[in-house]
């Protein structure tokens, strides 16, 4: 069998949580993917840190970039906020730029990575996935669902219940620092509540609604 040196797959003790990287290719999809969790977190886990990356932002969407991030994370214990400005819809020509950025991710050894979801029908959304998993080979990643046009909600297999007041929060929050986006049809309360309240069903939380994700792998210590 071959194995990596040195390399022992994480497992991730939830009550033990220190650091969390987000990792999103567009201004709002971390809050999308997984806001409400991540409003859950730092609300169950005070001192937690986080980083939290936006890859494709330019213009009005950076400073609503920041501005939406720095509210989400408002009761973190550490945060860095991180925007860059990577050409949004062209990811896949730019992989050896960003890659190159990855690896200067690495020193900061997160328990938790969020990503985009493998089978993302967008493209830059695969790209950060893929090199997600190609950059934290040992860590664990929960890749996070972007509902669009397109069609691509599958079956996630990893569920955080939230409350519904965090999920208020989130449609807020959203609401308030995207006004470039309001013109998007799906940008809406109704849709930032709905997914979550299907996913709260499948799981049957006990706050009858949930964020869900993907994950490949986990270690079972
Ligand atoms: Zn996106």
């Amino acid at each position: 069998m071959a194995r990596a040196k040195g390399r022992v797959m994480r497992h991730v003790q939830f009550d033990k949580l220190k650091k969390v990287l987000c990792l999103g290719a567009h201004s709002d999809d971390i809050e999308i993917g997984c806001g409400g969790t991540m409003l859950k977190l730092v609300e169950d886990h005070p001192g937690l840190e986080v980083t939290w990356v936006v890859f494709s932002a330019e213009g009005v969407r950076q400073v609503e970039a920041r501005a939406s991030a720095e509210a989400f994370l408002k009761k973190a214990g550490k945060s860095q906020v991180v925007v860059k400005e990577f050409r949004g819809s062209f990811f896949p020509f730019q992989g050896e730029e960003i890659k190159g950025f990855f690896e200067t991710l690495k020193p900061f050894e997160p328990d938790i990575v969020f990503t985009h979801y493998r089978e993302d029908r967008h493209q830059d959304h695969r790209v950060l996935s893929d090199l997600t998993w190609n950059t934290f080979r040992s860590h664990v990643i929960l890749e996070y669902e972007i509902p669009k046009y397109d069609g691509d909600y599958g079956s996630p297999n990893f569920f955080v219940p939230v409350s519904r007041a965090q999920l208020a929060r989130k449609s807020k929050l959203l609401l308030t620092h995207f006004k470039s986006q309001s013109n998007k049809h799906w940008f809406t309360d109704e849709l930032f509540m709905a997914t979550p309240r299907i996913r709260g069903m499948e799981c049957d939380s006990p706050t009858r609604y949930a964020e869900a994700f993907y994950s490949r792998k986990m270690l079972l210590q």
